[in-house]
């Protein structure tokens, strides 16, 4: 009999182990791998627990080709931010696909941020005119700084205007600009969708904040923040006239921000694109520098496991983090 070691990777660790290169290659192949049937995604299961305002929930996949079998669980607790904690919490698991034994637990926080930010960094790189300048960003809050900083890898921007519901959070997005060497510009929703080549929504907004006609031909959107039913960032009108391109066709109509555009037939599912396809070179994406194209994100298991795995095979090799036997 064996015994069962498992890898145990603290949110420090993770900091150490990966950053947004390493996230933005292992999320690209993975999008990649999904499109070509190699790797799946399993329903997703989200609750509200009736405590604390809390969702919680799994979502996990198994990716043939990096053998990654998993689940992330956690969620999203609103009060925790005054407690001086972040309001999502999760942690990874990971299993030994022949076995079914666990083999990882992965710490899920840092990783979620990075593995959200690297999904748009890929939309922005295949999607975005390469001569984008000007970067938008509609919201403040955990994930936007992240999202600034894997986005501003992708292009060479020139400047990064801003908008945010609470505005006393911008100047924390500034700090950002200001490491990344880009000068940053709080203005109104409308000032950052005129001006704005590549534009992030990353808000937990219920309503639309982008209209339809502020919208410049050439635009990039990534649509980050809606995941749930009910959320919207976007005037459904945008999704239904822009090349809209998903990480998950199913999850955009009935959680992502395609889900209002369909639910009032203004967009049908054969007119979104997997971006994995764009990924693989099996669809062109933008054809025009006309083109307005949107991605929409609700963030899948698979990008969970893609970061953690990533992980787990650098800490490997680094032979630095802790292993508990637990049978
Ligand atoms: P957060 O709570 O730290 O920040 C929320 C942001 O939304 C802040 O900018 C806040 O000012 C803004 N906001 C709050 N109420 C608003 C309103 N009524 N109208 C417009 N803006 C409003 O959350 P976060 O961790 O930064 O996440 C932001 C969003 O991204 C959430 O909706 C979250 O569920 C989503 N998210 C998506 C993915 C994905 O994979 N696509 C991953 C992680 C988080």
């Amino acid at each position: 009999m064996h015994g069962n070691d498992i890898l145990i990777v603290t949110e420090d660790d993770c900091k150490q182990l990966i950053d947004s290169g390493g996230a933005f290659d292992a999320v690209k192949d993975m999008f990649g791998r999904m499109a070509s049937g190699e790797a799946r995604n399993f329903p997703v299961v989200r609750e509200a627990i009736g405590h604390a305002d809390a969702f919680y929930g799994f979502k996990s996949g198994f990716d043939k080709i990096s053998m990654t079998l998993g689940v992330k669980g956690g969620g999203y607790w609103p009060g925790n931010m005054a407690q001086g904690l972040t309001n999502h919490q999760s942690v990874v698991c990971l299993f030994d696909p022949d076995t079914g034994r666990l083999s990882a637990l992965v710490g899920g926080n840092y990783l979620t941020a990075i593995r959200t930010a690297a999904a748009s960094a890929v939309s922005i790189e295949t999607l975005s005119r390469e001569n984008s300048m000007i970067l938008g960003m509609i919201g403040a809050g955990h994930q936007a700084g992240f999202q600034l900083r894997a986005a501003a890898e992708q292009r060479n921007f020139e400047k990064v205007v801003a908008w945010n519901y609470h505005p006393e959070h911008l100047p924390n997005l500034g700090k950002v600009a200001g490491e990344v060497g880009l000068p940053f510009e709080a203005t109104t929703i409308e000032q950052v969708c005129v001006q704005a080549d590549v534009i992030i929504t990353i808000t937990s907004s219920f309503a639309p904040l982008l209209m339809n006609h502020w919208i410049r031909p050439g635009t990039h959107i990534a649509c980050m923040g809606t995941d749930t039913y009910g959320k919207q960032e976007v005037e459904s009108k945008l999704v239904a006239s822009a090349k809209v391109f998903a990480d998950e066709i199913d999850q955009s109509t009935s959680i992502g921000e395609a889900q209002h555009a369909f639910a009032e037939g203004l967009i049908t599912k054969e007119r979104i694109t997997p971006l994995g396809e764009v990924v693989n070179g099996t669809h062109p994406g933008r054809s025009d520098d006309e083109d307005i194209t949107l991605f929409d994100s609700t963030g899948m298991g698979l990008q969970d496991l893609a970061v953690a795995g990533a992980v787990v095979r650098k800490a490997m090799e680094a032979g630095t983090v802790q292993t508990v036997q637990i049978g």
